[in-house]
């Protein structure tokens, strides 16, 4: 092991012990921007990209160097802009005006590289003597512990929504001061394809930061998890070109897990955007020894791995196992639901970061591995804290037999069956003028309807009346964590309004309406009973100990896990059947009047 090998394990050890303690005080309000934070992060892959573009090792580096500066500035210049968007959702005293208002330090950041993309374009030959300076070289690695402190501080700042965006202003000034400074690094010779990567990342991360709409954040997010995947792999790829057979055992391994890990990220990640965009079918898709195969590709991969590691000059053996790690990201997300992938996208999440810190190690860029860590741990973290929520194991929604708990519900919905009690929008007004504290309850089917305006606005017409009135917020209502959040938080909820099902719990016996919208699986009691139901364990709103409960939804169907709700046969349950928007607007009409 050489003395840099051995100093970037360490750095990548306690960057992730560090990770760890600075996600776990992340508030599940900010989950979802603390994803699209850690992948705006991860786009640090570009310092490496833009060295392997502008070094002119050979004509195919110089291709794949392009390609990944296209990739990584896509997720930098995206993924900030996103955050950002979300961020300054999060406000108390809301400036209306905020919508249009670009994120100023996105801006600065992009201003800062445009400008140094310039001069360097400008000043090119007057800067030549000073490139080939060992001090510019010195200069190069402050310019990386500056950044790597201020990535640190970034994350810190999203322990609060109140400081957040500040913290982001300071991780988007650390990746601008990374990249500016790496534009001056010893080895670049041309800048042509670099240019050209930057302006095309940024005009497609540009157009996908600013207008995708937040209900398709999480495919997004599995897209740039797959672009810097991509990115991670063709300059591990184009390093093995490069060293030939000069390549020692350590090279070849860290090369090998960069190029497997994100090889599978890669097709994983653009099968998981593909599935929740619908542009492909969201239902498992499983066939008998389905397991077994992928468990039997996998050895394969790893024994690929193995034999590279110990003869690196196997060269056929290296296009064998890239195929492999292809295929296996492939096949390892065919069978998971759409609904499971936000799990898949965070596990993806952490792989991405362990892809992007081989990368580093392969570069022996020290930058890269601090935020390879830090992104791998974030991902980590919040798939371990989905799967709490939801009372799964990891195991259990990678290989679990996803339709198996389809028949499960089955049989329990067929015992569960009572009478429903439905209510009609007018009654429910004549109901509304009797209460004095509603909790609302959104689900994934508010998501759906895009009916979070609407509730606003009943809230506040709700409020006016002098109604008490909370939102209740379960960790993995919708299908992100934290998705909830931050569709409230577009319709201008203030999130002092919104509250985490810990805290909210003890008020629903004291509230005179739960009024749940597009919700259910997080309000099943069997969850709290029935050691026979799927949901067993899974902690949940309580919302059956309200004076009454009232549910928009379209029809009794299940919701993702497929079970029958036995809420909906409570006495005290009524039900108003329609579109959650449609029903929403109806209510603030006959309220009105
Ligand atoms: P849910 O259990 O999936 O139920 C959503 C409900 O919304 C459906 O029953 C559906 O009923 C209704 N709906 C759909 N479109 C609607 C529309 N246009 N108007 C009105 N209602 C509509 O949702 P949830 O209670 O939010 O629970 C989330 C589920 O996702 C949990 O099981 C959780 O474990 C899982 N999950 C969440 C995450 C995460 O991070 N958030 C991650 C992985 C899995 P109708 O069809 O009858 O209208």
């Amino acid at each position: 092991m050489t003395i840099e090998l051995e100093i970037g394990l360490y750095i990548f050890m306690l960057a992730g012990f560090l990770g760890y303690h600075l996600i776990s005080r992340v508030p599940p309000l900010l989950h979802t921007p603390l994803m699209s934070a850690t992948n705006a992060m991860s786009g640090i892959s570009l310092v490496g990209s833009l060295v392997v573009a502008g070094a002119a090792y050979s004509p195919l580096s110089t291709a794949f160097g392009f390609v990944a500066v296209t990739c990584s500035t896509t997720n930098v210049v995206g993924g900030f802009l996103i955050t950002d968007r979300m961020l300054r959702m999060f406000r108390r005293d809301q400036d209306r005006l905020a919508k249009r208002e670009l994120g100023r330090g996105a801006w600065l950041a992009a201003a800062g590289l445009l400008a140094g993309v310039l001069a360097l374009l400008r000043w090119r030959e007057e800067l030549r003597p000073l490139l080939r300076g060992a001090d510019l070289t010195q200069a190069l690695r402050f310019s990386y512990i500056l950044s790597a402190a201020l990535f640190i501080l970034g994350l810190k700042g999203l322990s609060s929504p109140r400081h957040a965006r500040q913290g982001m202003f300071l991780a988007e000034l650390g990746m601008a001061m990374a990249v500016i400074g790496t534009l001056f690094h010893p080895d670049i010779v041309a800048y042509r394809w670099i240019i050209v990567g930057l302006i095309l990342g940024s005009v497609v991360g540009a157009s996908m930061g600013l207008w995708i709409p937040m209900t398709a954040v999480p495919q997004r997010t599995a897209l740039s998890h797959s672009l810097g995947a991509l990115a991670a792999t063709l300059i591990g790829i184009s390093e093995y070109i490069r060293h030939g057979d000069a390549l020692g055992q350590v090279l070849m391994t860290t090369i090998g897990l960069e190029v497997v890990i994100g090889g599978l990220t890669f097709t994983g990640s653009l099968m998981a955007a593909a599935k929740l965009q619908g542009l492909l079918p969201g239902a498992p898709v499983t066939y008998p020894g389905q397991n077994a195969t992928n468990f039997a590709l996998l050895a394969v991969m790893v024994g690929s791995l193995v034999c590279l590691i110990v003869t690196p000059s196997a060269g056929s053996v290296f296009p064998l196992m890239v195929g492999l790690a292809l295929l296996f990201g492939f096949l390892l997300v065919i069978p998971i639901g759409a609904a499971d992938m936000p799990v898949v996208i965070s596990l993806l999440n952490s792989y991405a970061g362990l892809a992007d810190a081989a990368m580093g190690f392969v570069l022996m860029n020290k930058i890269q591995i601090i935020t390879g860590s830090l992104d791998g741990t974030s991902g980590f973290l919040l798939s371990l804290l989905m799967c709490r929520a939801m009372n799964r194991s990891a195991v259990n929604v990678l290989f679990g037999a996803f339709g198996k708990i389809e028949k499960e519900a089955e049989g329990t919905a067929a015992g569960a069956k009572g009478t429903v009690r439905r209510i009609a929008p007018e009654e429910m007004g004549v109901l509304l003028d009797s209460v004095r504290s509603v909790i609302i309850v959104p689900g994934y089917g508010l998501a759906v309807a895009q009916a979070q305006h609407g509730v606003a606005e009943l809230a506040k017409v709700l409020i006016k009346r002098g109604i008490d009135v909370k939102y209740a917020i379960h960790p993995v209502a919708g299908r992100m964590p934290g998705h909830m959040n931050v569709l409230l938080a577009e319709a201008n909820v203030p999130y002092d309004q919104l509250y985490q099902m810990d805290q909210i719990n003890p008020y629903f016996a004291e509230a005179d309406m739960a009024l749940i919208v597009g919700a259910n699986d997080v309000t099943n009691p069997a969850a709290r009973h029935n050691r026979a139901s799927p949901l067993y364990g899974m902690p949940i709103l309580e919302v059956d100990r309200a004076k009454s409960v009232v549910v928009l939804k379209r029809s009794l169907r299940p919701g993702f896990s497929g079970v029958d709700n036995e809420l909906y046969y409570n006495p005290k349950c009524m039900m108003l059947f329609g579109d959650a928007k449609d029903t929403v607007n109806t209510l603030i009409v006959a309220l009105k009047s």
